[in-house]
């Protein structure tokens, strides 16, 4: 069984309900199912069509980290030359591919959401429309820190006159969560504010004996004001205020990668904005429900909600 961390006071709660809530009503496992039968559906069709592109096979040179979990983000890199032009799909994502010089490979991140189930998932890759080559990624289960809590009952539920906000607030952000823009970022993420994340990604949370949605960023306890950076290269989606994250900038870096900052004192930017990586996107604050002032940065890739942490340690 998961091992169990009992947090008895309310004031050592540093979490955000905000983005549990939302991910309960957000969830597009459904959905994702359905496109990931739709493309292993074209690669199977396409790759009979094809016999003759046999040779043009390419090679997956490599998959990042070793070992996978749930919430990771995964860095595949297959061999190919500059004007090839690179397809895949894992987990119901069409991967996106940058060429890197140096190294003469092509490059992608793929995002084990932090509920796709352990098991063997295909990774499916062709070069210039060829013969599909398939490879099995396995993922890993991961136990993930466990809490209980006894809480007032209107810490857990919001008050009904919230209700419209809180769906207007859904609406908007899958409408940020479906933008295409072309890639942005560049290198390695960095974090947005020094000191280490103090809540672990993914931890499952009983609220008076209920089980919430896992916590699907890390959060990072701050003095308010402290500036907040951008992580990387990229544009404001979102600039505003919502119920549960409070002041919220969402930074879309392109190729459907995105940073959410939740909780922010004050938003410096605004929609629209270019940042790079050392862009003040606000301060960190305690607005939103929250039971202290702390920063909440989570990531979006393709759909999935990863581990901002192994972003990091995917593009180094
Ligand atoms: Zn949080």
């Amino acid at each position: 069984m998961y091992p169990v961390r009992e947090v008895p006071q309310i004031r050592e709660v540093r979490r955000c309900e905000g983005s549990e809530y939302r991910e309960r009503y957000m969830s597009s496992i459904g959905l994702r199912s359905i496109i990931a039968a739709a493309f292993v559906a074209v690669f199977v069709c396409g790759s009979s069509q094809v016999a003759l592109g046999q040779g043009q096979r390419p090679r997956v040179v490599t998959i990042v980290p070793r070992t996978i979990h749930p919430g990771d983000v995964v860095r595949i890199g297959v061999s190919g030359r500059a004007e090839d032009r690179i397809d895949a799909t894992v987990f119901g994502q069409a991967l996106s591919f940058t060429f890197d010089e140096s190294r003469r490979v092509w490059t992608a991140l793929a995002g084990v959401d932090l509920e796709v189930k352990p098991g063997a998932y295909r990774l499916l890759v062709q070069r210039n429309g060829a013969a599909a080559r398939t490879q099995t990624i396995q993922v890993v289960r991961k136990r993930f820190a466990v809490r209980r809590l006894r809480v007032s009952g209107s810490f857990v539920e919001p008050p009904a006159e919230a209700l419209a906000q809180i769906l207007l607030d859904g609406k908007i952000l899958a409408e940020v969560y479906a933008r295409v823009t072309p890639q942005q970022w560049t290198g390695a993420f960095t974090q947005p504010v020094d000191g280490p994340a103090t809540s672990n990604f993914g931890t499952r949370s009983y609220y008076n004996g209920s089980l919430r949605s896992p916590h699907a960023g890390v959060d990072f306890v701050g003095k308010t004001g402290t500036p907040i950076r951008a992580a990387n290269h990229g544009s404001v989606a979102l600039a505003s205020s919502l119920y549960f994250t409070g002041n919220t900038v969402i930074v879309d870096h392109g190729a459907r990668l995105f940073s959410v900052f939740a909780h922010l004192s004050e938003m410096h930017v605004k929609e629209g904005d270019i940042v790079s990586p050392e862009t003040i996107v606000g301060l960190v604050g305690a607005t939103g429900r929250v039971t202290g002032p702390h920063l909440h940065w989570s990531v979006r890739l393709n759909g999935a909600r990863v581990d901002p942490m192994s972003l990091i340690a995917a593009t180094k």
